[in-house]
């Protein structure tokens, strides 16, 4: 299976759909990253938070796989938000992976009653000219923040990774993104399979295609021009994740799933998630 890729605004190209292992231990990460790399992913998501970058890290390694083919993504902590702060966390990341250059590096929130964002990203820019980062982009950011990222630095961030589903569409955040050139990549694209999954209209569109409801959520993000980076440890699930590139969705399919949006997150709301 062969992803295709998105341009980055920094030239750089990252495959459309990906595999995430938030919640997902050491050990289990080690093995499902495994198989999603016997699968076709090239494109994985952790973050020093989920205390699983040595075992995605040993699995990279294990897949023999050349390290040009592969996009990797770590996220900087909430605690380790600041200039020197993050220089020293991304060192600890990158140890962790056994990588001696990160495809993209993610602020994972924007803390914005710290203010220690632009300070971040700052040093984001020096690793990024220093050549140890390919793209550096944020997470959780709202307009405002991205504003304050673009009034106060030289670079727009390549990604904003955000909550999106067919539940929690964000079109303001995503127009914004648009018009600036920042790719929107979507958490929590199944919406943690929490109800989503289940709903009857997603169930009549995947059954005139002959596909799990899963893989019409999944289409329909790729359809919308998102990045999407699902989870599951469990084997049958990695591979019917990323076999959503041999069908297409009507016009009357998106307008239908475009409908189910009811503005309701199922993770924290930025403006106030402060954990450290
Ligand atoms: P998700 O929407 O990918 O849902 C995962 C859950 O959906 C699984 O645990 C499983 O219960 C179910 N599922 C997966 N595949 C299925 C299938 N084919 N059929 C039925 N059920 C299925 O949620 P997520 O893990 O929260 O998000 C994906 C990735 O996004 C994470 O692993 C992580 O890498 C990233 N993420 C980032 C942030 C952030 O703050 N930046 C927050 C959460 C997640």
């Amino acid at each position: 299976m062969t992803v295709p890729d998105v341009r980055l605004n920094d030239g750089a190209m990252m495959p459309q759909l990906g595999y995430g292992v938030f919640q997902v231990s050491d050990e289990e990460a080690e093995h499902a990253v495994e198989v999603a790399l016997r699968d076709g992913y090239r494109s994985v998501d952790t973050a020093s938070a989920y205390g699983n970058e040595e075992g995605t890290g040993r699995a990279l390694r294990a897949s023999g796989l050349p390290r040009e083919e592969l996009f990797i993504t770590t996220k900087l902590w909430n605690s380790d938000q600041g200039y020197d702060e993050t220089l020293r966390a991304f060192d600890a990341s990158m140890r962790r992976l056994g990588l001696d250059y990160l495809d993209l590096y993610l602020i994972h929130w924007p803390l914005p009653e710290r203010g220690l964002f632009l300070d971040t990203w700052r040093a984001f820019e020096k690793l990024k000219a220093d050549g140890r980062i390919r793209s550096i982009g944020v997470s959780n950011f709202r307009i405002d923040d991205l504003r304050r990222v673009m009034d106060g630095s030289d670079t727009v961030p390549a990604v904003n990774q955000i909550e999106l589903h067919p539940y929690f569409q964000q079109a303001g955040l995503r127009a914004f993104h648009q018009e600036h050139g920042i790719h929107t990549e979507a958490w929590a694209p199944l919406g943690q399979g929490q109800g989503l999954l289940d709903d009857p209209a997603l169930a009549r569109v995947a059954q005139a295609h002959g596909r799990t409801p899963a893989q019409v959520v999944l289409r329909w993000h790729l359809q919308v021009g998102n990045v999407v980076i699902p989870k599951s440890v469990t084997p049958t699930r990695i591979a019917e994740n990323i076999d959503v590139f041999g069908f297409d969705l009507s016009p009357d399919d998106m307008k239908a799933i475009g409908e189910l949006d009811k503005g309701t997150r199922v993770g924290p709301d930025p403006t106030s998630f402060n954990m450290a």
